[in-house]
C-alpha cells in the first residue's frame, strides 16, 4: 500500500499539495473502504456523483449487461444506440418545459462548452454573461465563465467578451442587453459556497433573458437529479431554462454529461456546417445504461423528496451546533454548507473529520465553507454518526 501511494504521488499528476490519499479498496452505498479495511462515510458522494449511492447493484447490473452487448461502436450521433435513446427520452419526459433534445458529452465542462457554442451559433451574438463565484468546469470555455479570477488568471487569455455580474443581485440584471448570446448560472452555487439565491432572483433573470433575446443556460451539474430536493433545482423557482446542463449524477457513477434544449435551439448543431460539434465518446453506451438504471432507482425510491425531508432534518441538527467556530449552516436538500470562522479552523476541522472516517472538504472558492453532499440514500444512523463526529470536531477547536 505504501508503494501504491508513492507511485500515486510520483506518476499521477498532482492537483493539490495535500491530496486525501485514501487508498480505495471498494465503495458501496455511502461508504468507501480503504486497503486496510477502514470504512469512511463519503459525505461528498464522489463530488455529487453517487446520488443513488456508490455501486448501486442495479447500476452495476446495467453496466455489466451493456458491456456484454457492445462498448463503443461509433462517434456520437451516427448510430442508433438503445441506451442513449432511452436515456434521452427519459430526460425529455422529466425536464422542465419543452427541453426535449439531448446532446450527450463525457463531462460537465464539455457540456458547458457545447451549450455556449450552441448559444453563440444560434443567436449570432458573441457576448456571454456569468456570475461572480460561479464554477462551470475547467476547459477553456467553461473556465472563461468561471467566476473566480484566481483560477482564470494563470490561463489567460480566455474567451473574449465575457461579463460577470454579482450573484443574487437583481438590479445588476439590467446590464444584460441585446448583445448577449447567453447567460449561464448555477441555480445554487456549489463551489461558490452553497449560495442559495433569494426567491425573486432566478425568475427575474429568466424574464430579463427573454426580454433581450439571450439564452438562459442553467447549469444543473451539481444540483441535478434530486440533490436539492427537486429533480432539478430550477424547479424550486418555476424557471424553465433555454438550455440545461447536466453531468455528475447523470451517469450513475460512469462519466457522462449532457446539454438539453428545445428542438428549435438544438437543431442549430445539425447544419451550416454539419458535424461542426462532434465527440467520439460522448454518450458512451455503458454510461447511458448506467445513467438510465440510476435514474429509475432515483425516481422509484423518490430520492428527491427524501433529500428534501432528510436534508431539512439534518440542517436543523447541524444548526444546533452553531457557536464561535461554526458561524452558519445553510442548505437545500442534501446540499449543505457549514461556514466556519477561519480557513485554519476549517482545515483542522476537515482533518479531524477525516481522521474519524468522514470524507468531506471545503468548496473551491471558499476555504471557510465545508460542503456536505452525501448520497441521497444516506441512512439516518449514518447521518447521526456524521453529526456526532462533526460535533466532536467543532468542540475540539
Ligand atoms: N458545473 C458545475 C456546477 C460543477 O460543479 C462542475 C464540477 O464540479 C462542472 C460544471 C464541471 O463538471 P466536470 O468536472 O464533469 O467537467
Amino acid at each position: 500500500m505504501a508503494d501504491l501511494r508513492t507511485s500515486f504521488l510520483r506518476h499521477l499528476c498532482q492537483t493539490s499539495p495535500q491530496p486525501l490519499g485514501l487508498v480505495v479498496a471498494r465503495a458501496q452505498g455511502t461508504s468507501i473502504w480503504d486497503a486496510d479495511g477502514r470504512e469512511y462515510l463519503d459525505l461528498l458522494a464522489g463530488m455529487g456523483v453517487a446520488n443513488v449511492g456508490h455501486a448501486h447493484p442495479e447500476v452495476v447490473r446495467a453496466i455489466t449487461a451493456q458491456a456484454q452487448a457492445y462498448l463503443h461502436v461509433a462517434v456520437y450521433g451516427e448510430m442508433v444506440q438503445q441506451p442513449q435513446v432511452e436515456l434521452a427520452r427519459r430526460i425529455a419526459q422529466l425536464a422542465p418545459g419543452d427541453l426535449s433534445v439531448v446532446y450527450f458529452t463525457n463531462s460537465g465542462a464539455e457540456a458547458v462548452e457545447g451549450a455556449l457554442k450552441t448559444a453563440r451559433k444560434l443567436t449570432g451574438r458573441s457576448r456571454l454573461v456569468a456570475f461572480d463565484g460561479a464554477f462551470h468546469g475547467d476547459t477553456f470555455g467553461a473556465l472563461s465563465v468561471g467566476g473566480n479570477p484566481v483560477y482564470r488568471q494563470p490561463f489567460e487569455p480566455l474567451l473574449a467578451d465575457v461579463d460577470f455580474l454579482p450573484f443574487d443581485e437583481e438590479p445588476a440584471l439590467e446590464r444584460i442587453d441585446p448583445s448577449v448570446a447567453a447567460v449561464i448560472v448555477e441555480p445554487v452555487q456549489g463551489e461558490g459556497g452553497v449560495r442559495i439565491p433569494r426567491d425573486a432572483f432566478l425568475p427575474a433573470l429568466r424574464r430579463r433573458c427573454t426580454e433581450v433575446g439571450a439564452l438562459l443556460i442553467v447549469d444543473e451539474v451539481i444540483t441535478g437529479f434530486g440533490r436539492t430536493g427537486r429533480l432539478f433545482a430550477c424547479e424550486h423557482w418555476g424557471v424553465v431554462p433555454d438550455i440545461m446542463v447536466l453531468a455528475k449524477a447523470l451517469g450513475g457513477g460512469m462519466p457522462l454529461g449532457a446539454f438539453v434544449g428545445p428542438a428549435a435551439i438544438m437543431q442549430t448543431l445539425s447544419h451550416d456546417p454539419p458535424l461542426a460539434h462532434v465527440t467520439t465518446f460522448g454518450g458512451h453506451p455503458v454510461s447511458c445504461a448506467a445513467g438510465l438504471a440510476a435514474l429509475e432507482v432515483l425516481l422509484r425510491e423518490r430520492l428527491a423528496e427524501r433529500a428534501a425531508r432528510v436534508g431539512a432534518e439534518w440542517l436543523g441538527a447541524l444548526q444546533s451546533l452553531r457557536g464561535p467556530v461554526l458561524r452558519a449552516v445553510r442548505g437545500a436538500g442534501l446540499l449543505l454548507a457549514l461556514e466556519l470562522a477561519t480557513p485554519e479552523a476549517t482545515r483542522r476541522f476537515a482533518a479531524h473529520c477525516f481522521a474519524r472516517g468522514l470524507v468531506l472538504n471545503w468548496t473551491l472558492h471558499h476555504d471557510t465553507v465545508i460542503r456536505l453532499a452525501p448520497p441521497l440514500t444516506i441512512a439516518s444512523d449514518e447521518i447521526d454518526r456524521a453529526t456526532e463526529i462533526i460535533g466532536d470536531a467543532l468542540r475540539n477547536e
